[in-house]
């Protein structure tokens, strides 16, 4: 029984998900689906976009089920990623069967925002108050050459709204690629001095069999200095359920800036996170190879208890840290589409 499964959890302390370094593993990712309707280049690659058979995928009330365990084992905050969540069939009332569990107090979403407008009433109605919008130019005619699809339009639409829909925040996810979007760092940083939006810009992980050349790699500092030539970047004290961006702010800006450096920083000494593939697959790191099967056993009849136990014997071989270091061929296999950004 699920009653018997968490009461450990609420009677021995010991029992929330801790790993051998001591790091407390209360975020999960979930990727709904492996699916997407946009083709990012340096997400997807070319011409080739593999596609679980609809069986192959975790149904929601098998997420929910594992969820609902990996919250009586700790987990506070979980996030909705892909593939593009938005594209799953019955990902509205799934967010608001997500929003029932009482225990998790944080819970957002990522999406490429396409479907983002005409929708935004639905994914708030389910209870979803944050957001992650990924935008890789400002450049419509850009935008559709990184996105292989023209659809800046209602992207931008879609974030707009969410701001006056009340989502906070209104996070913008920018990957930066030399050559490809270095040209608008600044304008992707004047968003915040405009707008409440957090501005984050992320490194380029050589993630998956065809990825990019680290030539193309833009490294936070890079960006920062690059930024800072439109004023001073003062940063901003960490909260308690803080990611791992490092954040700024300008003078008198409503938004911020942040940013992600999986490659020049690592924060695997802090990492909190824990990831659930579209497939059902327990990963402990975004950028190692190492992967639990859940599928299998939760369609196999294992019980509350036992699917915990794996949940913990897995969570125990969490790597202190990732090998991603700027080689020619990345030592991930998976594209990021596959396990969820
Ligand atoms: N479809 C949703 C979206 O676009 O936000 C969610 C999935 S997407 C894989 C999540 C995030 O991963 C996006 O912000 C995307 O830019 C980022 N991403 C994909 N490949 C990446 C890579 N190799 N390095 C860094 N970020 C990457």
């Amino acid at each position: 029984m699920m009653q018997d499964a968490c009461r450990n959890r609420y009677e021995l302390h010991e029992n929330e998900l801790i790993d051998r370094f001591n790091r407390r593993l209360n975020y999960l990712r979930v990727s709904i689906t492996d699916r997407c309707n946009l083709r990012c280049n340096y997400c997807t690659p070319a011409g080739f976009f593999p596609k679980l058979p609809h069986k192959e995928i975790l149904s929601y009330e098998e997420i929910l089920r594992l969820v609902r365990l990996l919250v009586c084992a700790g987990v506070s905050k979980v996030r909705i990623t892909g593939g593009e969540p938005l594209v799953r069939k019955g990902v509205y009332e799934f967010l608001s069967e997500l929003h029932r569990i009482e225990a998790l107090s944080d819970i957002s979403l990522t999406t490429n925002g396409v479907l983002l407008k005409e929708n935004i009433r639905r994914i708030k109605s389910a209870g979803i108050n944050r957001i992650n919008v990924s935008l890789d130019s400002l450049n419509r005619e850009k935008y559709g050459k990184i996105a292989g699809a023209d659809r800046f339009d209602e992207v931008w639409e879609g974030i707009q709204l969410s701001l006056l829909m009340g989502f906070d925040p209104v996070k913008i996810n920018m990957v930066a690629i030399k050559g490809v979007n270095d040209d608008e760092l600044i304008d992707f940083a004047r968003l915040s001095l405009i707008y409440p939006f957090h501005v984050r810009f992320i490194e380029y992980m050589p993630i998956g069999t065809q990825c990019m050349s680290m030539e193309r790699q833009m490294l936070a500092p890079e960006i920062k200095q690059k930024i800072e030539e439109i004023g001073s970047l003062h940063p901003i004290s960490r909260g308690a359920n803080d990611g791992p961006a490092e954040r700024f702010r300008f003078d008198g800006a409503p938004g911020e800036i942040g940013f992600i450096r999986p490659i020049s920083r690592h924060f695997c000494p802090d990492c909190n996170r824990l990831r659930l593939t579209a497939s059902g697959q327990l990963r402990l790191c975004l950028l190692s190879n190492l992967q639990f099967d859940l599928k299998t056993p939760i369609r196999t009849g294992a019980s509350d208890s036992e699917l915990l136990n794996m949940i913990f014997s897995a969570a125990d071989r969490k790597p202190l840290e990732h090998e991603l270091v700027c080689r020619e061929k990345s030592t991930v296999l998976d594209p990021m589409y596959a396990i969820g950004g």
